[in-house]
This record gives structure tokens, C-alpha cells and sequence, in this order.
């Protein structure tokens, strides 16, 4: 099934979709198959794996077949071009292609912070507005091609307008639907969706929430993405007394998050479930209660 046309054909209800990393070890790949296998009783309408820049992704096609042949839910691959030839990432895509995977989210990735930044990648492309580019002309349209957007903008930006300039170019190559990247205040996805609509991006762009529930990691990710945290939360967050109240915490405002967003119409929302189930389980739950 391939997902844009998904989010074409569908109806009022809104679609739940989760995202997973590949797994480094034996033991995180055992872990990681459980959460799928938990998640899956909640019917997403489909997950994505994300792609290790610069080729740590080898099995990634593998994991993606296995997800969608074996475990029977809709698959979609991350594909980052940064580090890689055009040769390379075509013969990424034909085997994606042979495992049955029809739904693709192309990405630029980073460099790897030690090689001294963009300049120093041996890829040959530069952007991702390439890669979505490349995979149109090569594979025209055996693949639905989402791609990711930044609310807050991209932290490399120089600003809010010309990272939707280029947004709007990279969606323009063929892209068919836009993630967003994790946002904590619902304001900043309103406000972008309206400058997105203003600027004729009309593809649907699903709202990106993380559940992280750990806050070591949630300002690890604000550091890597930029992405900004309400005062207040944080501090509330910082308050907690034991682990169990931080989940509490963070589950309560994500559920609100949800709630929010459900009633002003998105599409969907994409879950970042950093492999775990728990907390993703315990939104749609409340959510079940209160919106869906
Ligand atoms: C939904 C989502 C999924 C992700 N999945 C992965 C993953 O699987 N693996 C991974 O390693 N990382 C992933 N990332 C992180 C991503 O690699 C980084 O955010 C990266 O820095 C940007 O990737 P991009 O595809 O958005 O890049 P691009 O769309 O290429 O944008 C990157 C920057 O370049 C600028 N830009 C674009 N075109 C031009 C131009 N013509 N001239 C000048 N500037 C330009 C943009 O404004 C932006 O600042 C994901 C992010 C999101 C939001």
C-alpha cells in the first residue's frame, strides 16, 4: 500500500503511524521485533524505519522486508543520500524495491560530526531535494516519497522563509506527504502549516510527536534538532521525583498534545517511539478514551 495514496483516499479518521531505529545488537533486535509486535495491536496505519547516515543502514532492508512481509504491517523505509553515490542509493532502492517496499522517506541525514561537516562527505548529493529528485526520475512513481519538515525550521537554516522556500522546492521534485520533525508546543505546528499552506505547499504533513519519557534524552534531542520545550513542562519535568512521575508527566502532555491536534483536523500523527511501546501505547489509549 502505498501510503500517499492512503492519505489521499482516506476518510474523516485520522491515521496513527509509528517510527523505529535499526537495532545495533542481537538482544536490542529481539526488543525491538516485541515492541513492533506490541504496537501492532493498535493498528497503525504504518511504521517507518530510519536509515543510519552514511550507510550503518545495511540491514535496514532487511528489517523493513521483515516488518512488512512477516509482521504484515505497511513499511516505510527511511533513506538518507548524505555519505552515499548515486549508484549506492539506486541499489538500495531496487532492493527495497524486491523485498516489496513501496514507501520511501527521503532524507539528507547529517555528517557524521568528527568529518568536519557537509563539505567533507563523499555523497553526491547535497540536499534531499536531490535524492527525492533522483528517485522520481529513476523509479517514477513505484514509490510514494515522503519527506521530513521542521516546524521551528531547520537548525541550519538561515531562516523560517528560506527553509520553507526550500521546503517547497523539495516537495515540488515529488514528494507526497511531509513528517514533521518532534514539536512540544502545538502553536509552533499551527503556525507552520499555516505559512506552509500560504506558500502553496498543499501535501499533507503529519504531525511528529515523541513520547520520550526520559529527560536526559529529551534534551539530548533538543540539542541534536533544536527543537524547543515549554518552560513550563520542563520544569515540571524537572520536578519529578521518581521515573514513574516523569512518564506520568510526559504522557499527560502528549496525550493533550494529541487531543489537540485530532480536533483541529491533521491528517494523522507519527509517533517517534525511539523502540519502545509503553508510552505510544498509553497516548492512543487515552485517546481512544477521549477522541477516537
Ligand atoms: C521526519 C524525519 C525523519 C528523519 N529520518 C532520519 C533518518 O532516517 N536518518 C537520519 O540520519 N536522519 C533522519 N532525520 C534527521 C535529518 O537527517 C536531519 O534533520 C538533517 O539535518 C536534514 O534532513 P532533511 O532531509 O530535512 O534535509 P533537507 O531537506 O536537505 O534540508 C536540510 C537543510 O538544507 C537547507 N536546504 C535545502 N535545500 C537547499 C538549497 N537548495 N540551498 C540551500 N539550502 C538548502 C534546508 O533549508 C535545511 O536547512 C529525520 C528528520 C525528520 C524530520
Amino acid at each position: 500500500m502505498k501510503i500517499g495514496e492512503l492519505l489521499e483516499r482516506k476518510g474523516p479518521q485520522p491515521v496513527f503511524s509509528f517510527e523505529f531505529f535499526p537495532p545495533k545488537t542481537p538482544k536490542e533486535e529481539a526488543r525491538l521485533f516485541e515492541a513492533i509486535a506490541e504496537l501492532r495491536l493498535l493498528e497503525p496505519a504504518f511504521v517507518s524505519m530510519t536509515y543510519g547516515a552514511g550507510g550503518a543502514g545495511a540491514r535496514s532492508v532487511e528489517w523493513v522486508g521483515r516488518i512488512q512481509n512477516e509482521v504484515g504491517l505497511t513499511a516505510m523505509a527511511h533513506l538518507t543520500c548524505m555519505g552515499h553515490t548515486r549508484e549506492e542509493l539506486g541499489n538500495i532502492l531496487e532492493q527495497l524495491r524486491g523485498v516489496g517496499i513501496q514507501n520511501i522517506m527521503a532524507i539528507r541525514g547529517d555528517p557524521p560530526k568528527e568529518t568536519g561537516g557537509l563539505e567533507a562527505t563523499q555523497g553526491e548529493f547535497r540536499y534531499a531535494w536531490e535524492l527525492v529528485a533522483f528517485i522520481r526520475e529513476r523509479f517514477g512513481p513505484a514509490f510514494s516519497v515522503a519527506g521530513g519538515a521542521y516546524p521551528e525550521g531547520h537548525i541550519e537554516s538561515e531562516s523560517l522563509e528560506a527553509d520553507l522556500r526550500h521546503l517547497k522546492a523539495k516537495v515540488e521534485r515529488g514528494l507526497d506527504f511531509l513528517v514533521t520533525q518532534l514539536f512540544f508546543n502545538n502553536a509552533l505546528y499551527f503556525g507552520f502549516l499555516e505559512r506552509a499552506r500560504k506558500v502553496g505547499i498543499e501535501v499533507p504533513i503529519l504531525p511528529g510527536l515523541m513520547p520520550i519519557t526520559n529527560l536526559g534524552q529529551i534534551r539530548r534531542f533538543m540539542d541534536l534538532c533544536g527543537a524547543s520545550i515549554p518552560g513550563p513542562l520542563l520544569s515540571r519535568l524537572e520536578r519529578a521525583a521518581t521515573p514513574a512521575e516523569v512518564v506520568e508527566i510526559r504522557v499527560e502532555h502528549a496525550t493533550r498534545q494529541a487531543i489537540e491536534l485530532l480536533e483541529a483536523g491533521v491528517p494523522g500523527i507519527h509517533f517517534y517511539t525511539l523502540n519502545k511501546s509503553p508510552a505510544t501505547r498509553m497516548i492512543l489509549e487515552n485517546l481512544a478514551g477521549a477522541v477516537r
